[in-house]
C-alpha cells in the first residue's frame, strides 16, 4: 500500500471541491491500445492521418473503417481499479468531477456521473449535415460510410480530430472546475498536449492542491504540489481507502451529539 503525507490526506480530507484530469495512462491500465505502430492491419498508418477533416473528406471509407475497428476493439475493454476508485471519489466528496481526455467512454461505463470530455466520445455520432446523433450499433449496422436516418448526410464519429477546437461547453465546465478547484489530481497525462495541458497549472495558480498520479516523471512534476508514483489503478484506490479510513476515525472521535 503506497504511503500518503499527512498533509495530503488532511487537504483531501478538508476538501470541498476535488477535479481530476485524466489521459491515455489510466485508458492504457485497462488495455486500450493507442492505436499506433502496432495494431496489425492498421500499423501503416498514424493516428494523425486518420483523425482529421482533410483525410475523412479524401477518404471516408479508410476512416469509417478505422473507427469501426477502434469501437470495437474499445466496446470490449474494461474499467480499471483506477476509474472505479474516482466513481467513488464522485461519492466522497460534495463537488467532484472528472475532465477527460480519453475519448473510450470508461469513465461512464464505471459510473462517474460528472464528467467532462474534452476530446469527445468514440460511443457517439453525429451527421454532419443536420447534427442529429447515431448510436454505434446503427453506424456498425450500416457498415461503410454510415448515413444519417433523417436527412442522408454523412454521419460522422463525436469524437475531435487533429487540427479541430475542443469543443467549447465541455472546455468551459473544466475551466470552471480546474479554476474552483481545493484538489486538482492531473492522472495518467503526459501534460504536454495544449491546451488540455494547461487546465493542472490553471488549478494550481487558482489555489488548488495539485497532485500528480503517474508511473513515471513529466514535465508537469516539478510544478506539482506532490507526484505519487504508480499506476492510477493502484495509487487511487490506495488513496480512496486512507480517506475513508481518516473520515471514519474522526467520525468516531466526535460522535453525534459530542
Ligand atoms: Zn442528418
Amino acid at each position: 500500500m503506497p504511503d500518503f503525507s499527512d498533509r495530503l490526506i488532511a487537504c483531501m480530507a478538508q476538501a470541498n471541491r476535488v477535479t481530476a484530469f485524466t489521459g491515455a495512462g489510466i485508458s492504457a491500465e485497462s488495455g486500450v491500445p493507442t492505436f499506433r505502430g502496432t495494431d496489425g492491419l492498421w500499423s501503416k498508418f498514424r493516428p494523425e492521418e486518420l483523425a482529421n477533416m482533410d483525410a475523412f473528406m479524401r477518404n471516408p471509407q479508410l476512416v469509417w473503417e478505422w473507427y469501426a475497428h477502434r469501437k470495437r476493439v474499445i466496446a470490449d475493454v474494461q474499467p480499471n481499479p483506477g476509474h472505479i476508485a474516482l466513481v467513488r471519489m464522485e461519492e466522497f466528496f460534495t463537488h467532484f468531477g472528472v475532465i477527460t481526455q480519453n475519448i473510450d467512454n470508461l469513465h461512464r461505463r464505471a459510473g462517474s456521473r460528472t464528467v467532462y470530455e474534452l476530446h469527445g466520445n468514440i460511443e457517439r455520432n453525429y451527421c454532419m449535415e443536420c447534427g442529429k446523433p447515431a448510436t454505434n450499433e446503427e453506424v456498425l449496422r450500416q457498415g461503410g460510410v454510415p448515413r444519417c436516418g433523417s436527412c442522408g448526410g454523412v454521419v460522422r464519429p463525436d469524437v475531435v480530430w487533429f487540427g479541430e477546437m475542443l469543443p467549447e461547453d465541455e472546455w468551459d465546465h473544466a475551466v470552471r472546475a480546474a479554476e474552483s478547484s481545493d484538489v486538482f489530481l492531473s492522472i495518467g497525462t503526459s501534460a504536454v498536449v495544449y491546451p488540455a495541458a494547461s487546465l493542472p497549472l490553471l488549478a494550481k495558480d487558482h489555489g488548488a492542491y495539485l497532485v500528480e498520479v503517474n508511473p513515471e516523471p513529466t514535465p508537469l512534476t516539478d510544478r506539482a504540489d506532490e507526484f505519487l508514483q504508480g499506476p492510477a489503478g493502484v495509487i487511487l484506490p490506495a488513496l480512496m481507502h486512507a480517506l475513508e479510513e481518516t473520515r471514519a476515525a474522526d467520525g468516531a472521535a466526535h460522535p453525534p451529539g459530542d
